[in-house]
């Protein structure tokens, strides 16, 4: 199992340290770890955030974990130098089209979220964004005058039929593996590209009769995910829709510091990463939440290395800390016991351990 571990800036090193604490400390399987810059800590060593060599390693590794990038003292660097660009570059070069965002909340951390408890207490959905079609790719796009003068800005909304079918391929085998149920999410009452996506899913459902496949317009998703969440299992949808309603459906929860994810390939090949940014606010001070982090080592196992039990394993040891009351500061409230970083990452390895 060749994993490329790229820390990169802000709390970045920190958290990925306690997640390969925790992978090291699983019995029975051999990583082979390997790390490089990436980001902001790559363009100071070589003036770029992502240097031939971090690619190449992560081009022949099965899988990458990664941290977070970006620091505010790269903010007045031109856009193609700046270390978000590393993750935008990995995800293009490594064909990474499919992104997995759970949002789950345990039951102990139900009063972080700003809904009422019992709306989300247990939740657990799954949002597929396709990740490289979509209005963010299509062509043309720009600003253009018009006849009399008056400038227009356009983009492209595009969908071909091979994006649509892998996506939901994806999003139909992931439900199987959960609750069996696909909610494919669009605005075909509106948008042509919308309808053909629902048509083509429609059209693949019949091949899987053992999944509950709806479709929901995108207002009504926005709408549904605050009203009543629980209602979903897995939600597929495009690359303009998902981000927005992955980033609502993780804002469900609360917890930032909590959210895992994977961004896959047609292989299975994955890159996993919190949802959240470096936060340089609170780095080098043993204060950042290693939990996503943990997770998403979690989801690696379980989607790029089909080790199911080793990522339970992990899923389990974090509901047992949380359970014991373990809270970093992000999640901590009055009676449970305030850790650090490392101190977290202590207890999930000592929660696999017994
Ligand atoms: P952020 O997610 O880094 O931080 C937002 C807030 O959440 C901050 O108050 C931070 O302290 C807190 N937070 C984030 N993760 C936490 C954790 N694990 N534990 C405890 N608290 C946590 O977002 P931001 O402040 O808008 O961005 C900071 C930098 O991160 C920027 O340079 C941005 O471009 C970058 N960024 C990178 C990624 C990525 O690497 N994929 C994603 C988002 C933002």
């Amino acid at each position: 199992m060749k994993i490329a571990v790229l820390p990169g800036d802000g709390i970045g090193p920190e958290i990925l340290a306690e997640a390969v604490k925790v992978l090291n400390a699983l019995d029975g399987l051999d990583f082979d770890l390997q790390q490089a810059p990436v980001g902001g800590a790559a363009y100071d060593q070589t003036g770029d955030p992502l240097p031939t060599s971090t690619l190449e390693l992560a081009r022949k590794s099965d899988a990458i974990l990664f941290g977070a990038v970006g620091d505010w003292k790269y903010d007045t660097l031109p856009r193609e130098q700046r270390p978000e660009q590393a993750i935008l570059g990995l995800r293009r070069e490594l064909g990474l089209f499919a992104n997995l965002r759970p949002a789950m909340l345990y039951p102990e951390l139900a009063g972080a979220s700003s809904l009422r408890p019992e709306v989300v207490a247990g939740l657990d959905i799954l949002i597929l964004r396709e990740l490289t079609g979509d209005i963010y790719f299509g062509k043309p796009r720009g600003v253009r005058e018009l006849e009399g003068g008056e400038r227009q800005g356009y983009d492209t909304m595009t969908y071909t039929e091979t994006e649509i079918r892998r996506v939901a391929e994806l999003g139909f085998d992931l439900a199987r593996k959960r609750g069996k149920k696909l909610c494919s999410v669009d605005k075909a009452n509106v948008l042509e590209t919308s309808q053909f996506w629902r048509d083509i899913v429609t059209d693949m459902g019949k091949r899987y009769p053992d999944v509950a496949l709806s479709h929901m317009y995108v207002d009504n998703c926005a709408m549904q995910l605050v009203r009543n969440p629980k209602q979903f299992d897995v939600i597929v949808t495009g690359n303009l829709f998902g981000d927005i309603l992955s980033d609502e459906a993780s804002m469900l929860t609360g917890s930032i510091g909590m959210l895992p994810s994977a961004s896959l390939d047609a292989n299975g090949k994955g890159l996993y990463e919190p949802i959240h940014g470096s936060a340089p606010d609170i780095a080098r001070k043993n204060l950042a939440n290693p939990l996503a982090t943990i997770l998403s080592a979690a989801m690696m196992l379980r989607y790029t290395f089909d080790r199911p039990e080793a990522a339970d394993k992990i899923e389990a040891a974090v509901r047992k800390v949380l359970q014991q009351g373990y809270r970093t500061p992000d999640i901590h409230e009055p009676e449970t016991r305030k850790v650090g970083t490392v101190e977290m990452g202590d207890a999930v390895v000592a929660a696999l351990k017994r």
